[in-house]
């Protein structure tokens, strides 16, 4: 049977889609992963339940107007998982196969993330199980609307900010906005993130996730003692956050060596000018056939010798057999879940630094903030103020994750989740529990 689910990355889920490839209930394997941090931190058990448990789950009968002029009921969900350290945050996703499980996960996944960058919120996740491919442009946004009605007494500046995810744009983020302004008698854009700039978005938006990569990378290279300048770059995937990865990576002197999109991989070991493969891509479809490379095979590509690998395609890109033959010095995750948890374990072995995603691809998160900050002070900054600020962010985020995957001998993705679990801790504890 064909799946139901898209694979193109435009619209698909990625972690749904690496989940139902392994079969793993999300929800579990959020758990999992906190029970993993919350031995090494020796947490209470109360305060282990606490974190396990998310804070409120709000479930949306959500009745529209077709444009057959029958009505189609549809269900939405909003989880809030944790707001020890701030309002909840995290985004809206469209799909069919949403599942309140699936919510829940991806609402603690923001908890730990918005912790790592050190940005005072907690998570949240909301989605509604609709297929969008389906619904006309009206239909869309009547569904939008009545979710956003629907949502609005738990949401707000203060209490819980959305964004786009899956299947969701700037066009859904304004809206939501204009419903949630109109009910409140005055324009409110701090209530949601991912705005199109003439309603409140920031600057630096369209490029954070690459930028957060290489900052990244940038640090870790410091930490290896690896040269930047010459480094030899690998990405696999071309979208947003491969070209832009790629291509702050080559500001800081790398070169970036081999690319690949979904058509297939290429090689050139003088290195690309990544701005030129992205025009060529963009006026042929792929980036294969780009004058002077050399075409090679995906498991090529992702052992390639290089510096540095950037999988900023799919999930389980990096298996065992993978793993076995990388020949590099840095991972950064750009794409969510690309290696898998027994490949995580060889290439620790291997001493092979990989930058998790959770940690890697936080630029999105840390520009929300960034632009909820603008929109509640009513002033904006310019790209070069957005990008300063949130490179702060990551920076701070890597070095911690880096201390603590010291100080406890284990790998940055154990670290991360030991740093986020310890600093929503640290908030719990100067809030006490009342009554
Ligand atoms: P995108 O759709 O813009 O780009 C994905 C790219 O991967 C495309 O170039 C596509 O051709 C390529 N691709 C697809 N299948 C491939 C294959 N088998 N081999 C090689 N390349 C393949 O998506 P994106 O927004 O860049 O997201 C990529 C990954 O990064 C996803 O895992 C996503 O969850 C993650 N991510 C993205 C952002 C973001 O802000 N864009 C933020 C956090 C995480």
């Amino acid at each position: 049977m064909k799946p139901h689910f898209s694979t193109n990355l435009n619209t698909i889920s990625s972690e749904t889609y690496r989940l139902r490839l392994n079969k793993i209930d999300p929800w579990q394997n959020a758990l999992k992963q906190l029970a993993s941090a919350a031995k090494i931190l020796k947490l209470d058990p109360g305060v282990h339940e606490m974190l396990a448990t998310p804070k409120k789950i709000l479930t949306v009968s959500l009745p529209v107007k077709m444009d057959n002029g029958k009505i189609k009921v549809f269900t939405g969900f909003r989880s809030q998982h944790n707001d020890f350290r701030g309002p909840f945050k995290g985004g809206i996703r469209y799909h069919p196969d949403v599942t309140i499980e699936e919510v829940k996960a991806l609402s603690m996944w923001m908890t730990w993330k918005c912790a790592i960058v050190d940005v005072p919120f907690g998570g949240g996740k909301g989605g509604i199980i609709c297929d969008p491919k389906r619904l006309s442009a009206d239909e869309k946004e009547r569904l939008t609307r009545r979710y956003a009605y629907a949502i609005s007494e738990i949401i707000g500046p203060g209490k819980d900010i959305p964004a786009p995810d899956v299947y969701t744009t700037g066009k859904e983020m304004a809206q939501i906005m204009d419903v949630y302004s109109i009910m409140h008698g005055q324009a409110e854009p701090a209530v949601i993130t991912g705005k199109p700039i003439p309603v409140g978005g920031s600057q630096a938006r369209n490029v954070a996730t690459g930028l957060g990569v290489a900052y990244c990378v940038r640090e870790a290279a410091k930490k290896i003692g690896l040269r930047l300048k010459g480094a030899r770059v690998v990405i696999q995937g071309f979208g947003n956050a491969g070209t832009f990865s790629a291509q702050y990576l080559e500001k800081m002197g790398t070169k970036v060596i081999a690319v690949s999109d979904s058509k297939g991989s290429i090689i050139n070991t003088k290195g690309f000018d990544s701005k030129k493969v992205l025009d060529y891509k963009n006026k042929h479809g792929s980036v294969v056939g780009y004058p002077g490379s050399k075409k090679i095979s995906t498991e090529q590509l992702l052992t390639t010798s290089c510096d540095v690998l950037v999988p900023a395609a799919l999930e389980n890109q990096i298996t065992p057999q993978i793993a076995r033959n990388v020949d590099c010095k840095i991972i950064a995750e750009a794409a969510n879940g690309p290696t898998t948890p027994e490949a995580d374990e060889i290439l620790h072995k291997d001493k092979i630094m990989v930058i998790p995603d959770i940690l890697a691809n936080s630029g999105g998160v840390c520009i929300s903030y960034l632009e909820w900050v603008q929109n509640l002070q009513r002033y904006y900054w310019t790209f070069d103020e957005v990008a300063g600020k949130m490179e702060k962010h990551i920076v701070r985020g890597f070095n911690d994750t880096y201390a603590l995957s010291k100080k406890h001998n284990v790998d940055m993705r154990k670290a991360s989740m030991v740093l986020a679990v310890g600093r929503v801790l640290e908030a719990y504890d100067a809030r006490g529990l009342w009554p």
